[in-house]
């Protein structure tokens, strides 16, 4: 019998875990990408020796990678060198105080108690009730999917959404365990993970806390990009075929169902099912027709963005740990600029990546290779938005900075090279909506049910994957969206899942 066929749009995480996983049930699978390499956002920059993460740098809930190879017949150790980085973060605030993230309990107790006297017992608490958001979120809203707004408002879900704290704010909620300003700081920057503002991320967020010091921030050797490499092999083995150089311009549609992909060179594909990995919103808007839909994406909200800076450096800088984090200024107002104002916080916050700390063929012997994220606002035909003007004074920041707080004085003349990264890059590179970095938000408007769903509701033959479909951003996370994906492809082609469906039945 003749497999049925599947086209996937875009070789991001998603695109190409949603692949293996078709091709493992019996699909036929070919992946258009329009970057000359797999990986998306999480593709690397190899220069002169230097080897950059583009966009993801901390390896999260390895459960979830572990059962994605599983569920393609393979163990996540036969490919992937897993290091625990611990302590997690330096955290520097611009009044001296440094916090050193960390799973080791009396560290934490020392540091915390310094601060403030009761902060210790916050901590645990803090921990405890992220630990309890975890487990709920990812069995009940964050690991299934919601095939209608009664699913997921039913009775059973509702009191689980109370206690989730999904209505309550991040920020606001960090204040029944800490007082000092700086602590709640904290235990709330993470959210810029997901690219969102601890004043408006709801406070079941404090799961992400409870995640890096209790399930671990790993880094795999060989960097992130070694995650996408594995799952490539894994697809490849598995039959998937990727084209590259392929960006697809149009998705022709007849009747209820898209016919073709048309790639912007002409050539066509056809398929019995398409999936789009490319961002959902910009599919929507330039591979779809016109449609209320996609006008109603245009006013949804987004996520921030970043500027980005790879530098080959010729010197070594020890004092860089591998993962640091500079907090500065009024940080209700620096999120208030990003979120509202979008653009760049008169005091930007940001982080540093010094993956040689960790991996030395990162970098030349004795060089050093750096990463530096600092969020701005996404992009706003209202805004005047001066990205040279921006780029310059976020580079002037950090270099104040890091000489200040870590001694490291003459960077500047030991920056080899700079490659720079901003929302027009994100935007024009990855075809990001707005060039926000993350996808759309995930505010609780925008989550579970609420979030544009994995399949479209009038072209019953393109389903999604990826950050800004449901459950939302973040490796792991895109994982699990590739997950539902399946799940929902094979439930709706009668298939019967090979699988265990469950996702959190079988593994939390
Ligand atoms: C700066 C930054 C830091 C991050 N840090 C972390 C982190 O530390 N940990 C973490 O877990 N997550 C992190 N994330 C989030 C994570 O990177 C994303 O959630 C994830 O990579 C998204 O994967 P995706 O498959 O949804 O999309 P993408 O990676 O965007 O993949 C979509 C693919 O579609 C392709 N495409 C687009 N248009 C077309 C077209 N017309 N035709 C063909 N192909 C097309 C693109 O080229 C791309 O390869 C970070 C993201 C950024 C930007």
């Amino acid at each position: 019998m003749q497999k049925p066929t599947a086209l996937v749009i875009g070789a991001g995480i998603g695109g190409i875990a949603t692949a293996a996983r078709l091709a493992k049930n019996g699909y036929a699978v070919t992946v258009l990408e329009k970057e000359s390499t797999p990986g998306g956002r999480c593709n690397q920059i190899i220069q002169d020796g230097h080897r950059f993460d583009i966009g993801p740098t901390l390896f999260l809930m390895p459960e979830v990678w572990e059962e994605t190879f599983a569920s393609l017949g393979e163990k996540m150790s036969d490919h992937l060198e897993l290091t625990r980085i611990d302590p997690t973060y330096k955290v520097h605030f611009d009044d001296g105080l440094r916090l050193q993230l960390t799973s080791n309990i009396g560290d934490m107790q020392t540091q915390l108690e310094k601060v403030e006297k009761t902060a210790f017992t916050g901590f645990l608490n803090y921990i405890a009730e992220g630990g309890r958001h975890y487990k709920v979120s990812l069995e009940k809203f964050v690991g299934r999917n919601f095939y209608s707004i009664f699913e997921y408002f039913s009775p059973g879900n509702l009191p689980l959404l109370f206690q989730l704290k999904a209505l309550k704010k991040h920020y606001a909620n960090t204040g029944r365990f800490f007082k000092d300003e700086r602590l709640k700081a904290a235990f709330t920057f993470q959210n810029m993970y997901l690219g969102l503002s601890p004043y408006d991320a709801p406070a079941t967020y404090s799961l992400l806390q409870y995640t890096e010091l209790a399930e671990g921030v790993w880094y795999p050797k060989g960097g992130m990009y070694a995650g996408i490499q594995a799952l490539v092999r894994v697809a490849e083995k598995l039959g998937v075929k990727f084209i590259y150089n392929a960006p697809v311009r149009t998705l022709k549609i007849e009747g209820t169902k898209v016919k073709e992909a048309k790639l912007e060179d002409g050539r066509e594909f056809v398929a019995d099912i398409f999936i789009g990995n490319a961002d959902l919103p910009y599919i929507y808007k330039e591979l779809l027709p016109p449609s209320a839909e996609a006008k109603k994406l245009d006013e949804k909200l987004y996520t921030c963005s970043t500027i980005m800076f790879y530098w080959g450096v010729d010197k070594e800088y020890p004092q860089i740990a591998h993962h640091n984090v500079f907090l500065g200024g009024d940080y209700k107002a620096s999120f208030d600029q990003i979120f509202q104002d979008h653009t760049l916080p008169d005091v930007p916050s940001f982080y540093v990546h010094a993956p040689a700390r960790t991996d030395p063929d990162a970098a030349p012997k004795g060089q050093e290779t750096l990463y530096v994220l600092v969020p701005v606002g996404h992009l706003d035909a209202r805004s005047k938005q001066d990205w040279d003007a921006l780029v310059n004074r976020a580079r002037e920041t950090v270099f104040t900075r890091l000489a200040r707080e870590m001694g490291v004085d003459d960077l500047r003349e030991h920056i080899k090279f700079e490659i720079v990264y901003q929302p027009r890059v994100w935007q024009e590179r990855f075809n990001l909506e707005k060039g926000a970095a993350f996808g759309l938000s995930h505010n609780f408007w925008q989550v579970g049910y609420l979030r544009p769903q994995n399949r479209h509701k009038e072209y019953k033959n393109l389903y999604f994957t990826g950050a800004s479909t449901h459950p939302g951003t973040g490796l792991p996370i895109v994982l699990l969206s590739a997950r539902l994906t399946t799940e929902r492809i094979l439930k709706e082609a009668g298939t019967i899942p090979v699988q265990n469906l469950n996702y959190a039945a079988s593994h939390v």
